[in-house]
């Protein structure tokens, strides 16, 4: 079958790769100039930056990552961490330890008046998350579309699963009060955890799902060399190494039914024919991009997620001098109340990754959440400049307080606010990392691979699972699953 990947994302060229690998002719079609989207790169002078995705997870033996690399024949050069990140609260700093009793004595340290209940707390999560596992190394497919989606779920079934049926709608909040965890500082820590994984924080988070975020650190967390494109760039070699194509600069307008299978046509005018349509970009976009009964039949499909709301991003690329970066940690994660949403991501690459710069520096990216809505007037050049120096300022806030000896010297300084999003990546408006995971838009409310039109499949970090590399690769093998491949 002759099958057309939209988007050289995560989730398409996992998809592209394993549908090449099983014998089938795919096409992706990336309409910027770098592999990886999200979690892509890009580079200035003699620096390189990743442009959003830094930290590295499922590359553990037998995570997910690990799973498809080597079902493809792949490597990704990754070091474990150990400890994944610094958390910088307001009046102390938590090291987020992949050890779990490390952890938990580094919290019971530095939270001793809750000590007890977080402990009990942290407890009941990671056993919710063990009792999902079966599941999530099946690839449960949710909400189930065919007999082989409820197959797989009844493969992973285990009696001990009902136990937690109750709290498939339960919000993390209901979690929170019953250990007397609400309004604490431990509360605020895992906001920020929530909010980078799952969209929302502690008090909408879906418990279910909240116990897979503050578990999956525990799994392995790693350090990508470079950074998380060479993910994508693995994918990219295992498919043209397969005889798949992968094309750059190819960016999708339209999408048609024709009488022998789908149309794509190109930004140039470039048409090209195929039987499936993969389109592994967000769901406003794929709507977008159909039309007629076509754009009907989806736009009802998907009507309650396309009116979801997503966060933007603002990003800043820092070169930072060797010196102010000895002993500080390569992940830190920053509080501070010039954020609405009270903290900022900072990803330092390492003293010798020679892929990032071969200067004695280092290159920062640091990543706030941003409500779309005060960007609203971005078109108006003089609005989106005056935004972007607003913001500029306060992430350089935040990159002084996870590296205190700075003074400010930078060879670069680069801003990235949701308009330089939707250029390199072209997510609609700058949204990015999916939908909030709240128990009314997770799991069986969220978007499903499958649509309603004849192959034409979705994938990405708009449908299910959601976020994160894992995430969008977890889409893309459910597309190529539906596809007849086998992992
Ligand atoms: C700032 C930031 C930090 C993050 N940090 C982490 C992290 O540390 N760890 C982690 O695991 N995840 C992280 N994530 C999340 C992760 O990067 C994303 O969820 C994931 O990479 C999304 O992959 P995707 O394939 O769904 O979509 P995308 O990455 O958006 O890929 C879609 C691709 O399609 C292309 N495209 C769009 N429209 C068209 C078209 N019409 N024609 C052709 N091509 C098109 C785009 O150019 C893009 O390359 C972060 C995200 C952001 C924004």
């Amino acid at each position: 079958m002759r099958i057309g990947v939209i988007g050289g994302g995560i989730a398409g060229l996992t998809a592209a790769a394993l549908a090449q690998r099983s014998g089938h002719e795919v096409i992706v079609y990336e309409a910027s100039r770098e592999w990886g989207g999200c979690a892509g790169k890009f580079e200035r002078g003699e620096y390189l930056f990743p442009a959003g995705a830094t930290l590295g997870m499922g590359f553990e033996q037998g995570g997910l990552h690990d799973r498809v690399l080597r079902h493809l024949e792949e490597t990704v050069p990754v070091r474990p961490l150990q400890e994944v990140m610094a958390v910088h609260l307001f009046d102390r700093t938590v090291v987020y330890d992949q050890d779990r009793d490390r952890f938990l004595r580094e919290l019971e340290t530095k939270f001793p008046i809750e000590a007890n209940q977080i402990r009990a707390f942290m407890k009941e999560m990671w056993r919710d998350f063990e009792t999902l596992r079966p599941l999530f190394e099946r690839l449960l497919a949710l909400p189930f579309r065919t007999l082989q989606d409820v197959l797989v779920a009844v493969e992973g079934f285990r009696p001990n699963m009902v136990a937690i049926a109750p709290k498939l709608y339960r919000p993390l909040q209901k979690t929170l009060a019953r250990h007397h965890l609400n309004g604490t500082v431990f509360e605020q820590f895992i906001d920020g955890i929530l909010l980078d994984s799952l969209q929302t924080g502690a008090k909408d988070a879906s418990h279910l799902l909240a116990s897979v975020a503050l578990s999956i650190y525990h799994e392995g967390a790693f350090y990508v060399e470079g950074g998380l494109y060479q993910l994508a760039h693995a994918l990219e070699r295992a498919l043209r190494r397969d005889g798949g194509k992968a094309l750059l600069g190819r960016h999708i307008t339209s999408v048609k039914r024709v009488s022998d299978g789908w149309m794509l046509t190109d930004r140039r005018g470039r048409l090209d024919i195929v039987d499936t349509v993969v389109s592994a970009i967000p769901l406003e976009a794929t709507s977008q991009l159909l039309d007629g009964h076509d754009a009907e039949t989806f736009t009802r499909q998907y009507r309650r997620h396309l009116r979801r709301s997503q966060w933007g991003t603002f990003s800043l690329y820092v070169t930072l001098p060797e010196h102010v970066c000895l002993d500080r940690p390569l992940f830190q994660q920053v509080y501070t109340k010039h954020l609405p949403s009270g903290h900022a991501f900072l990803s330092m690459s390492a003293g010798d990754d020679m892929l990032r710069t071969e200067k004695p520096e280092r290159t920062v990216t640091v990543s706030t959440h941003v409500d779309l809505s005060e960007w609203i007037d971005w078109k108006q050049r003089v609005v989106y400049e005056k935004l972007e120096h607003e913001w500029t300022e306060r992430l350089i806030e935040a990159v002084r307080i996870g590296f205190p000896d700075w003074t400010g010297q930078a060879n670069i300084v680069l801003p990235g606010g949701p308009g330089a999003w939707v250029k390199y990546t072209k997510r609609p408006n700058g949204a990015v990392g999916g939908y909030a995971q709240t128990p009314g838009q997770a799991l069986f409310h969220a978007a499903s691979y499958r649509t309603d039109l004849p192959h034409l499949f979705v994938c990405g970090d708009t449908v299910f699972p959601g976020a994160g590399t894992i995430g969008a690769m977890t889409s893309g093998l459910h597309v190529a699953r539906a596809l007849g491949v086998t992992l």
